[in-house]
């Protein structure tokens, strides 16, 4: 741990309260090998901007492309586990400090590490669903359809990117081949909110209700960069429900907070735990 500051202070009094409700982004990720895109040194990660919603279900050709790319990737997404911040921050919950968690992350790594209240406000990476009838796959029954559609074709990637796919050639792209829906035959799509998509409505209302019932909002590893985060932070602060950040650099929510630590969510968690005598609890479930 580094030296403690009045910032850390204040933000385990508000935690020690209890009643907090978390609000994750990328930064809790990092160290389970996620790179942070939006964070100071992630746009050099990504080469191509990422794909709306209108691209992935207007062009065939690019959706195709992400298929492949997705494909490349998923076997190091889905080995990805979660740190000592996501095992922190369910241990809070366990102490019944935290009562749930809103994440903007598509990993699934705070259910792997034992968060029971959790809001996928942006999806899940290991669910597909079918633009045409809805039906939702889990993404390892995909997997097994691919890659018995796919007999040798696995290409070395060079770059990964933070929702799982990874750069490849045209080659790599046109020798693949993609599966659909098998009640309808229609595109796949995993079942993450794109850029340019609405987050489900039912889950931002069960995301409202979760900040309004708070007595303080945590925010971690988030920048807050983008609206569909930073709107429960402005509606935490407009009840007058104190907002605490902690993230690495400034975020979009910063006049808004009253407690403002700027240091490594991992570590800030894991004294928060400590410090609460937050119970540790056996890893229930890891990935396979
Ligand atoms: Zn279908």
């Amino acid at each position: 741990m580094g030296h403690h500051n009045d910032e850390q202070d204040l933000l385990a009094d508000l935690v020690r309260l209890g009643g907090v409700v978390a609000l994750t982004g990328a930064g809790i990720s990092t160290d389970s090998g996620i790179p942070d895109y939006r964070g100071a040194t992630g746009a050099a990660l990504r080469r191509h901007a990422p794909m709306t919603y209108r691209e992935f279900t207007h062009d065939p050709q690019a959706r195709h492309r992400y298929w492949a790319r997705s494909h490349a990737g998923w076997p190091v997404m889905r080995r990805a586990q979660p740190n000592a911040g996501h095992r922190a921050l369910a241990a809070l919950e366990r102490a019944g400090l935290v009562t749930s968690v809103i994440t903007q992350n598509v990993d699934g790594l705070h259910g792997t590490a034992g968060s029971r209240q959790v809001i996928d406000l942006h999806g899940r990476l290991d669910r597909v669903t079918c633009l045409s009838c809805a039906r939702i796959t889990a993404r390892e029954e995909i997997r097994v359809r691919l890659d018995a559609a796919n007999p040798g074709w696995a290409p070395e990637p060079d770059r990964r990117n933070p929702d799982g796919d990874v750069d490849l050639t045209a080659e790599q792209v046109a020798t693949f081949t993609m599966v659909d829906c098998t009640e309808c035959q229609g595109p796949l799509k995993p079942d993450v909110v794109y850029f340019g998509e609405s987050v489900p409505k039912e889950r931002v209302a069960r995301s409202y209700e979760q900040v309004d019932a708070a007595s303080a909002l945590l925010v971690l590893g988030s920048s807050l960069h983008v609206y569909s985060g930073r709107r429960f932070v402005m509606r935490a602060a407009e009840r007058g429900i104190p907002v605490a950040i902690v993230n690495i650099g400034p975020t979009r929510g910063d006049d808004l907070a009253a407690v403002r630590v700027d240091a490594s969510v991992t570590e800030i968690l894991q004294g928060l735990a400590i410090h609460s005598d937050a119970p540790e609890a056996p890893l229930e479930s890891t990935r396979a």
